[in-house]
């Protein structure tokens, strides 16, 4: 059975490699392309848009693609919004991969903001060090808030954006380890970080390590993600295709899949 996995997470990745081996099955992993050099996955992978919901539809057809495996990152809405329209539209079964939020602990101090314009004027007026674990997108409002001195941590060099001027940048990929954390907050003088809440262990030890220190954390909150199917394990997501893969052998039985 033909698959459509839209990827750029953890999730992704370990379906990938247990996709790969699996003769059921013949997927593509899609990549939006946000990052210069992805993670190579053992799967047939594009890279790019598809043009809207109608250029999704069109490609889940010619591609005879039967199901969609939506395991975006909780903050990709659009993309997530599109498939559901294309699958709906194109008569194909939608999983997504659910990944729950970070839940606040009571020692920690979290300021929640709509968005990554709020998330600036939360952080005050006063010059502060402020880490941002933020994508390009959301980085482009701190433009507004040169005052303050910025840690930027992000996998490539932000391109085509505005910047404050006082900007530390570290180029890494995740996962990060709690220690790294502690040094990198101790280290930069950090008294706010911006971030959202991704959820997953593989971001989580900047939040543990700024509850140790006390440092407020102003979250960007999560976006409405349209979802399909829910499944909340590699697992699960597996267990969904092969559901999927019998009822599409039995013509006609597709629905409540
Ligand atoms: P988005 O706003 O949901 O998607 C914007 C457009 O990018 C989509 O309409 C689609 O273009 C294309 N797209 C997104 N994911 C795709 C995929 N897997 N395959 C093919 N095309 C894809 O998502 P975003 O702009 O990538 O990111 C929004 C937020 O998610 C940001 O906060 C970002 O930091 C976070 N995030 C994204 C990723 C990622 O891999 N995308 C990873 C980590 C975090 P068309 O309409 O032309 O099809």
């Amino acid at each position: 059975m033909h698959v459509l996995l839209l990827g750029g997470t953890t999730e992704a990745s370990l379906l990938a490699k247990r996709l790969a081996g699996d003769d059921r099955f013949a997927v593509t992993l899609s990549l939006a392309g946000r990052t210069q050099k992805p993670v190579a996955q053992p799967l047939d992978t594009r890279v790019g848009g598809f043009g809207g919901v109608q250029g999704l539809a069109e490609w889940l057809h010619a591609n005879g693609i039967r199901a969609v495996l939506d395991a975006t990152h909780p903050y990709a809405a659009r993309i997530s919004a599109n498939t559901r329209s294309a699958c709906a539209t194109a008569g194909v079964a939608l999983g997504s991969v659910v990944r729950p939020p970070w839940q606040r602990q009571s020692a920690d101090t979290w300021i929640d903001v709509g968005s990554a314009d709020e998330a600036v004027q939360a952080v005050g007026t006063s010059p502060r060090n402020v880490f941002l674990a933020l994508g390009r997108l959301e980085l482009a409002a701190f433009a507004s808030a040169p005052q303050h001195r910025y840690v930027v941590r992000s996998i490539d060099p932000p391109k085509d954006i505005s910047l404050p001027p006082e900007l530390r940048l570290i180029l890494a990929r995740g996962p990060f380890e709690i220690e790294r954390e502690r040094a990198l907050l101790a280290a930069e003088k950090i008294s706010v970080i911006v971030c959202k809440n991704s959820g997953g262990p593989a971001t989580y030890a900047k939040i543990a390590a700024a509850r140790e220190q006390r440092i407020p954390v102003v979250m960007i909150r999560r976006p409405e993600k349209p979802i399909g199917h829910p499944v909340h394990t590699i697992d699960q997501a597996i267990d969904w295709l092969e559901t999927v893969r019998a009822h599409d052998r039995a013509p006609g039985s597709l629905r409540g899949v």
